[in-house]
């Protein structure tokens, strides 16, 4: 891999039928040659959008080989476990050129959901749990968006029905036609945990207690045997995505927005 020599700052855009091509010859590339794609092609207007798991940490270490400075963009939704706050500062140390947008949900937006149903909402139905994570995580997340013409995802095909069917490289039609990059979409987890391992790359500790998916504290718990990796996340719902929203217009249809109507 080579550094790259160029920043851009001017737009980037792709049409459907350029991505499509694109997306057809990078589908059958390697992560890290993907990445490359991205950084070489958006410059400082594409960032990587990740809640610390592991497969956002395999995705962020293949892209300090090639942009030690690449742009990295979390949410504190202010409910996460304290792990993933140290685990913050310890993966910001150990790539120490990276620069991170730590976004905060908007004050007024919490105050009100939490005054009129509760800190806990997220217990009362699927429609107040999508609400609470439009309000704490996708709205910050959409508002960063805004500014960029790509983003970085750690999605995989075999985490849950919804993601079956990601390309590596595909329009973002639900966030105004930017390109979102899924370079690991054909990997399966162990690849990850390999790729991590060898790397020597962060690793979130609550991995090591039985987690196999990350999310805030409340809502998400170690897996049983047996279980899907996304099995811990909002395990008490039946027949709803388990998705916070950012992805689910493409992948699940508009939960999002019935959640936004009872706001
Ligand atoms: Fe709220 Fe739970 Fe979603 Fe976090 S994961 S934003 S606490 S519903």
């Amino acid at each position: 891999m080579t550094q790259l020599l160029e920043r851009t700052s001017e737009r980037v855009s792709f049409d459907d039928l350029e991505i499509g091509e694109i997306a057809l010859d990078l589908d059958d590339q390697e992560p890290e040659d993907v990445i490359e794609w991205g950084l070489s092609t958006f410059g400082d207007r594409i960032a990587i959008v990740t809640a610390l798991q592991a497969d956002g940490m395999a995705i962020l270490d293949m892209a300090v080989k090639i942009k030690p400075d690449v742009r990295v963009i979390t949410v504190d939704t202010g409910r996460l476990p304290q792990e993933t706050y140290q685990f913050i500062d310890e993966v910001r140390a150990h790539y120490p050129r990276t620069q991170w947008d730590v976004l905060f949900p908007e004050a007024t937006e919490v105050e009100a959901m939490v005054q009129r149903r509760g800190v806990n909402l997220f217990r009362n139905s699927v429609e107040e749990r999508m609400l609470c994570c439009q309000i704490r995580k996708v709205r910050p997340l959409v508002k960063a968006l805004q500014g960029l013409d790509a983003w970085f995802t750690g999605l995989r095909r075999d985490q849950w029905a919804s993601r079956a069917a990601i390309k590596k490289v595909e329009l973002d039609h639900d966030h105004e036609g930017i390109v979102k990059i899924n370079a690991l979409a054909d990997w399966e987890g162990d690849e990850v945990e390999a790729y991590l391992k060898e790397n020597g790359a962060p690793v979130h500790p609550l991995y090591a207690q039985g987690f196999t998916s990350l999310g805030c504290a409340p809502c998400t718990r170690p897996i049983q045997q047996g279980e899907n990796d996304r099995a811990g996340r909002w395990w008490w719902e039946t027949g709803a995505p388990k998705e916070c929203g950012i992805h689910c217009p493409i992948e699940t249809g508009s939960f999002e927005h019935e959640a936004q109507a009872i706001f």
